[in-house]
């Protein structure tokens, strides 16, 4: 098990070469949103803009249309219920799909759409909902390169794995047990977040502080993790180095706030991000 330190960052970072467009730093589109949830769905949209990504698109419900774009007029829009949606998945480098999704059976037909027009080299990132749905259906799970991000409770619905079982040991067998063929990252998320990929690499995370037990938070993560990985390729390193940000970011603020705001981890991203790329 390796403990992640700040070099992680600068290893992952790069300066950006000034011969370069937004097509160089990914194509990325955030899946989630339900009537009652948009604030999930921004939250990760946030997160993926303040971390880089070139290109991003959000399909979520229509009722979130307005504040999405007053809030992040750098992000497209597409209506989840749209046809639309199919060529949308085909064209992107790189799916967040689960903040505020909900359960409902839509949720599950949005799903569907994913596992039918994903191919092998994408890159999907399964969060919250999404977790839940698979666990009850594993055919829904998309056949590409997968980063699932589950907090130990929904950890504890897809792997079978019970709280306070979940061993490194334990959790590395239900990981490479997932029917998916091709590359798995698993991101456990805790105060001390765990990540695997399937050669039996293991980091766990040092950075983070309880202002950041707050609703959104995750959300912002997950679209971290997509903006980097948009950025800078699918990879344990990659991964690592949005979950070490994540927190690391938090952790600012937390020296001198009570809590820790979800949008104000993202905030904090580019200037962090600059400071990393020069190291
Ligand atoms: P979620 O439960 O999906 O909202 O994700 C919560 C996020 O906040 C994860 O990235 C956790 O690692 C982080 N987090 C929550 N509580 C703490 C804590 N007490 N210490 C460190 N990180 C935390
Ligand atoms: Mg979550």
């Amino acid at each position: 098990m390796i403990e992640l330190e700040e070099g992680i960052l600068s290893k992952v970072i790069t300066t950006r070469p000034s011969l370069s467009h937004k097509g160089d730093y990914g194509r990325i589109l955030l899946i989630g949103g339900s009537e009652n949830y948009g604030g999930a769905i921004i939250m990760a949209t946030e997160g993926a803009i303040n971390a880089g990504a070139g290109l991003i698109t959000v399909a979520t419900h229509s009722v979130n249309l307005s504040a999405l774009h007053s809030r992040d007029p750098e992000a497209m829009f597409i209506d989840w219920r749209d046809k639309n949606l199919a060529k949308s998945i085909q064209k992107m480098d790189v799916i967040v799909c689960g903040p505020g999704l909900g359960t409902s059976d839509f949720a599950k037909i949005v799903l569907k759409t994913l596992a039918a027009n994903i191919s092998s080299d994408q890159v999907v990132v399964l969060d919250a909902n999404t977790l839940d749905l698979i666990s009850q259906d594993l055919s829904l799970l998309p056949q590409a390169k997968l980063i699932f991000t589950p907090h130990q409770m929904e950890w504890q619905r897809l792997s079978q794995i019970k709280i306070p079982f979940q061993s490194d040991t334990a959790n590395l067998v239900a990981l490479k047990n997932l029917p998916n063929s091709t590359d798995k990252i698993l991101v456990l998320k805790s105060n001390h977040t765990h990540i695997y990929d399937q050669s039996g690499k293991i980091y766990v995370n040092s950075t983070g502080n309880p202002g950041m037990a707050t609703g959104g938070t995750g959300d912002t993560l997950a679209g971290i993790i997509g903006g980097f990985v948009a950025q800078f390729g699918y990879s344990m390193d990659t991964v690592a180095a949005a979950v070490y940000l994540h927190s690391l970011a938090a952790d600012e603020i937390y020296r001198t706030n009570y809590i820790v705001r979800p949008t104000a981890i993202s905030q904090k991203l580019p200037q962090l991000m600059k400071k990393y790329s020069n190291i």
